[in-house]
């Protein structure tokens, strides 16, 4: 789970009200606490009950009837606020500073970062007096994420669609993080890499890709921003994490490369979790090998040595570097074999341990490995170990 952050969402009369719900999900699914404040004319498109379904909070819809100033104090409590679907009338009278409504009573008592996501007709948002609005909020440091170009409600085509409810909330995703890790960027890779042979068959090995998984959770729960570069498995990323998807060994490379810089100057802590096929065909058939007519061997050629070639490149101490090693080994030997590959790799540390344990289940048992000495994480959920190599990771960073 992420960090808990206390999330203010405002939604405003729109048939885009719809993805408010759909937003409102996906900020509850990172960990956060969501508010609801519904305009009287939102109302019209959506009902409290979705909102207090989905946040466990019944919404807020009135100034009125509560004792105390709610506006204030939900102001006063929420880490960012969000406007989604936000109207021309709403952004109107936020540029002009009105208190007519709960809504924009809330806004203008806001100390914390405001996103508007607008929705409206592309006239209504061309209009010079819209314009005139966003300008003015812009200047003001209120964050907008789209409109978006495309069909809106009334079937015109032009500028007025809401950003959809994942791009909203990833551009929110910053403004909640909370923890130690807070304006660190943290690459994992996870899961196997697949090299193909022919248009039907491929090289692959049984990792889930469970512990890569965790690692991004984990990372992105201390505040960090993640990137997860993933083998094909099938698992849904943790909330707030940036995913990209590769098959094999040399997409995995490439993958990893774009996200650290060719320096490495982009990363602070690179986690290499991925199972990565040590070979890979020498060539991929663009036809069906069949049973009769083809010759049985397989020539295969070495996959680059990934986190070694970043050991080579690394000239400072930045991206701290943690390898992982699954091997059939376990006790002495294994913490042998894992020193021999911190060695060689020139990481700062490995993540060691016995794959009759570690493969496909939820469960493992860790040994973290580094140039002082071995520490056993213990048997215990992938979630907890991700969380032991997290901590060991931040205090490297000196974070
Ligand atoms: O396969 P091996 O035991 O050497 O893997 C140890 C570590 O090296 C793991 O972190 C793995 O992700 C990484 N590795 C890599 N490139 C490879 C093979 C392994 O980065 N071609």
């Amino acid at each position: 789970m992420q960090a808990t952050a206390r999330v203010t969402l405002c939604v405003s009369g729109s048939v885009a009200a719809y993805k408010a719900a759909v937003l409102a999900r996906l900020l509850v699914h990172g960990g956060h606490d969501v508010t609801t404040l519904l305009t009287k004319s939102a109302l019209r498109f959506v009902g409290e009950a979705t909102f207090s379904g989905l946040t466990g909070r019944r919404p807020e819809v009135s100034l009125w009837g509560e004792p105390g100033e709610p506006h204030v104090a939900i102001a006063k409590q929420s880490r960012a606020i969000v406007v989604a679907p936000a109207t021309a009338d709403l952004l109107a009278r936020m540029a002009s500073g009105r208190a007519d409504d709960l809504v924009a009573a809330t806004l203008l008592c806001a100390r914390c970062p405001v996103f508007v996501a607008p929705a409206m007709h592309p006239s209504m948002w061309r209009h010079a007096a819209t314009q005139d609005s966003v300008e003015r909020l812009r200047a003001r440091g209120i964050r907008f994420v789209g409109p978006e170009q495309g069909a809106v409600a009334s079937g015109d085509v032009g500028l007025g669609r809401m950003a959809e409810p994942q791009a909203i909330f990833e551009a929110l995703a910053p403004s909640l993080r909370a923890g130690p890790l807070v304006g660190r960027h943290v690459v994992v890779t996870a899961g196997p890499t697949l090299e193909p042979i022919d248009p039907v068959r491929a090289l692959t090995n049984l990792s889930s890709g469970k512990m890569g998984f965790a690692l991004a959770e984990a990372a992105a729960a201390l505040g960090a921003r993640v990137t997860l570069v993933s083998g094909p498995v099938a698992l849904t990323e943790p909330a707030g994490v940036q995913r990209v998807n590769v098959e094999t060994a040399l997409e995995m490379q490439a993958a990893l490369w774009a996200a650290t810089g060719t320096d490495l100057s982009k990363a602070d802590a690179v986690v290499m979790c991925a199972a990565v096929a040590d070979f890979r065909p020498v060539e991929v058939s663009r036809t069906k090998w069949k049973r009769r007519g083809h010759s049985c061997a397989l020539e295969l050629v070495p996959n680059p040595d990934i986190v070694a070639g970043m050991g080579e490149c690394r000239t400072g101490q930045r991206p701290v570097l943690v390898a992982f090693a699954a091997e059939t080994d376990s006790g002495i030997e294994l913490e042998r074999r894992a020193r021999e590959k911190l060695i060689r790799k020139r990481v700062d540390a490995v993540v060691a341990n016995d794959v009759a344990e570690a493969l496909g289940g939820d469960t493992s048992h860790a040994l973290w490995v580094d140039a002082q000495a071995a520490t056993d994480l213990g048997r215990s959920s992938k979630a907890s170990i991700a969380r032991s190599v997290l901590e060991r990771i931040t205090r490297l960073l000196g974070a």
